[in-house]
C-alpha cells in the first residue's frame, strides 16, 4: 500500500473524502489534512484531523481504528462479492480466548477506558484482568508474554489453550466494541465459527486485508513493543509516561507509511 504524505494545508471541503479524526479541541488546536491511500490498487480519498501539537500514539489512535475498520468493511465486501461469507457476529467470542497482541498505545488507550468505567462495571473488569493475568502466571506464563524472550509466539498458544475469556467479553460478546483492539478489528474469519476455538491452520480462512494498521502502529510505537491485552491494566500503572515527542501529523504520517 502506498499513500501520498498528509498536506497539511487547511483542505477544501471534499465531499468524497473519507473524514475520520482525533483529538479534543478543548485540549489543543487539531490540524487537518488531505490524504490519498492506495487500497487494494485504487486510490481513496481521506480527510484526516490530528492533534497538532506534541502528542502520544494513543492520542492519534481512533485514526488508524477507524483504518482498520474500514480496511476490514472492504475485505468482507470483497468477500462477499466472491460469494464468501464472513462468519464474524455479535454474540461469538469463539475468538476472544486467543492472546491479544496490542501496541503500548493500545494499551494506554485501553486503560484509559476502563478508568471511565462506571462502577459495578469497572471493578467487574479489573477482577477480570486480575484473573487472566493470576491464570496466566500460574501458568508460568505471565513472565514469558510480557518479557523480552523468544518464547512469546509459543507462550500466546500457551495461553489459548488455558480458555481463559478476554476481559471484556461479556455474553460472548465484546462489550468495547467501539473501542475494540486494532488486531480484533483485522480478525474475519469466512471459515465456520466454531472452528476458531480451536483454530488449526487446516480450519482458519482468516480474510487479508489490504493493509494492517495494528502492525503499522505496533512499528511507530515501537520502543516498547507489543503486549498481550492482559497485560494493559499492570502496563499503564507501572511503565513510564508516554513518550510525547512527535506531533500529530508527524505520528500520523509515521504510520500511513508503514501500512
Ligand atoms: S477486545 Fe473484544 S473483540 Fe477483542 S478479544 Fe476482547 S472481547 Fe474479543
Amino acid at each position: 500500500m502506498k499513500n501520498s504524505p498528509l498536506d497539511e494545508d487547511p483542505p477544501e471541503p471534499d465531499v468524497g473524502a473519507i473524514r475520520l479524526s482525533a483529538g479534543d479541541p478543548a485540549l489543543g488546536a487539531l490540524a487537518t489534512g488531505k490524504a490519498t491511500l492506495v487500497m487494494g490498487g485504487e486510490p481513496v480519498a481521506f480527510e484526516l484531523t490530528v492533534p497538532a501539537g506534541p502528542v502520544a500514539v494513543e492520542d492519534v489512535l481512533p485514526i488508524f481504528q477507524g483504518l482498520a475498520s474500514l480496511f476490514a468493511e472492504r475485505a468482507a465486501a470483497k468477500a462477499a462479492a466472491g460469494g464468501r461469507t464472513v462468519s464474524c457476529r455479535a454474540g461469538c467470542g469463539a475468538c476472544c480466548r486467543q492472546l491479544v497482541p496490542i501496541a503500548a498505545a493500545e494499551a494506554r488507550a485501553l486503560a484509559a477506558l476502563v478508568r471511565s468505567l462506571p462502577e459495578p462495571r469497572q471493578a467487574a473488569v479489573r477482577d477480570r484482568f486480575a484473573a487472566a493475568v493470576d491464570a496466566a502466571a500460574e501458568a508460568g506464563l505471565f513472565d514469558q508474554l510480557t518479557g523480552p524472550g523468544e518464547r512469546r509466539f509459543e507462550a500466546g498458544l500457551d495461553y489459548f489453550r488455558l480458555g481463559v475469556a478476554c476481559p471484556f467479553l461479556e455474553d460472548e460478546a465484546c462489550s468495547i466494541h467501539a473501542d475494540r483492539p486494532l488486531s480484533c478489528r483485522e480478525y474475519l474469519v469466512t471459515s465456520p465459527a466454531g472452528n476458531c476455538r480451536s483454530p488449526t491452520p487446516e480450519g482458519i480462512e482468516k480474510l487479508t486485508l489490504e493493509g494492517d494498521p495494528s502492525l503499522a502502529v505496533l512499528k511507530a510505537d515501537l520502543r516498547d513493543g507489543w503486549l498481550p491485552l492482559i497485560h494493559a491494566l499492570v502496563f499503564d500503572e507501572t511503565a513510564p509516561p508516554s513518550a510525547r515527542d512527535r506531533t500529530g501529523p508527524e505520528i500520523l504520517a509515521d504510520v500511513l507509511g508503514r501500512l
